[in-house]
């Protein structure tokens, strides 16, 4: 039997005429789950992390999974038992990694938006760090703090005001991005922090954008926080730790970035050369360590040849798969078993009544209605943007690992998606 990778897609194989994750013949999990249906291999999320940990190897670091990407129990049960911090953007996804068995010490939250009660619960929790966004947020940390006795861990997420050269939506680090403390407020906001009693200035940290494939942004962020770091401790105030944040990109479609060790290898360079190399850096990756570890499987419900372009109709949708109506964004869209015919060009798009819901323009496909295709590239940034538009229960999930494969996530039900609601017809 002839087995053929897919480029950039290590986990993923056709093995003669079938496509498998790992060990798993995908149309098997079809056959059991139906579709739309995401499956995740864990060997992928693992190596991706491996590469990050042969990028630090002697150094001390904290990878901190940012759960945003993919939320899902079982893909934080896999980080959390690798020996992965979180970080977090709201009190669920503390809840989240309570319940996978993470600790509570290893995680850093993050967010312009910290409620309150938030900050309450994370405190009680006893988190690792506040990456805090504004000097507005440090004077509520700080007063919620106080009156729990408590002083709450803080690094101030600076805005270095690089440009990271994605997609507007996803770049976050430049000047007049809502994100982090401007470059220039930096050490005023440190030396406030200083004196604020329920404050506990533990590190620094940064976030420049996602789907980053370019080493040289992140080399210019580095110089900027070192820079930074050098002058807020000058003012006397030590900081702990360096947190360089996530944003590596995966390869989508011939998106050439940087390997993370290599990455690592390279900035662990710079620090070394600046007197920073033996520091406790953290690091926030999540697109990178989930994003190619998934697939999204579909069928066909109809071809709807036209004068101008030909519709291929899924059972997936933007409500399944956002990116490509959020951002534009391309995924690969293959086959699951491939038919020996000439391909025709094909809007591969679903079902809902949004003319932005489509995953691929343009597809040369040889498909038949009842055909089973997979959407590569769909472990980050999918499943947690899923929605309900259109009443639509959002798909299952399967952690594949080897010849096993585990449900994490059953199909949403009508009666989940109605639980919350009241009816005007019960008095
Ligand atoms: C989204 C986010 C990350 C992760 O970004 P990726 O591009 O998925 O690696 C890290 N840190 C913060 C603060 C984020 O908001």
């Amino acid at each position: 039997m002839t087995v053929q990778n897919l480029p950039g897609q290590p986990h993923l194989a056709y093995r003669g005429n079938e496509l498998f994750l790992e060990d798993v013949r995908l149309s098997d999990l079809v056959k059991t789950h139906g579709t739309p249906l995401f499956v995740y291999s864990k060997e992928s999320m693992l190596a991706a992390l491996a590469a990050y940990q042969r990028g630090f190897a002697g150094r001390q670091v904290q990878i901190c999974y940012a759960m945003k990407a993919n939320p899902a129990l079982g893909v934080i049960q896999v980080f959390a038992a690798a020996g992965c911090g979180f970080d977090i953007v709201s009190g669920g996804d503390m809840d989240r990694v309570l319940a996978a068995g993470g600790q509570a010490h290893k995680i850093i939250f993050s967010g312009v938006g910290k409620t309150r009660a938030e900050m309450r619960r994370a405190l009680e929790a006893g988190i690792g760090c506040f990456n805090v966004e504004s000097e507005a947020e440090l004077e509520v940390l700080s007063e919620v703090a106080l009156s729990m006795a408590m002083r709450a861990p803080v690094s101030l997420r600076v805005n270095p005001n690089v440009d990271p050269k994605t997609h507007p939506y996803i770049s976050t680090g430049l000047k007049g991005s809502k994100f982090g403390v401007a470059h220039d407020r930096v050490l005023q906001t440190y030396q406030r922090a200083a004196t604020l009693a329920g404050i506990n200035v533990v590190g620094i940290d940064c976030h420049i954008g996602s789907q980053i494939t370019d080493i040289a942004p992140y080399l210019d962020a580095a110089d900027r926080m070192l820079d930074l770091v050098e002058a807020i401790e000058a003012a006397g105030i030590p900081l702990q730790h360096i947190d360089f944040g996530g944003g590596l990109g995966i390869n989508y479609n011939d998106d050439t970035p940087p390997a993370a060790d290599e990455l690592w290898q390279k900035l662990l360079i710079k620090l070394d050369a600046r007197g920073f190399g033996q520091r406790q850096l953290m690091i926030e990756p999540g697109r990178s360590l989930v994003g190619n570890a998934g697939v999204c499987l579909s069928q066909v419900l109809y071809l709807k040849p036209g004068e101008q372009k030909n519709f291929c109709i899924l059972d997936a949708a933007m409500n399944d798969l956002p990116r490509p109506a959020m951002y534009q964004a391309f995924h690969q869209i293959v086959p699951l078993t491939p038919r020996d015919a000439t391909p025709q060009t094909w809007d591969v798009v679903g079902p809902i009544c949004e003319s932005g819901d489509w995953l691929g323009h343009d597809r040369a496909l040889a498909v038949q209605a009842g055909d089973l295709l997979a959407v590569l590239s769909a472990g980050a940034y999918c499943m947690s943007m899923a929605s309900n538009y259109n009443s639509r229960g959002r798909a299952p999930e399967v952690l594949v690992d080897g010849t096993q494969a585990r449900l994490i996530r059953q199909r949403e039900t009508m009666a989940d998606q109605m639980r919350q609601e009241l009816s005007l017809l019960t008095p």
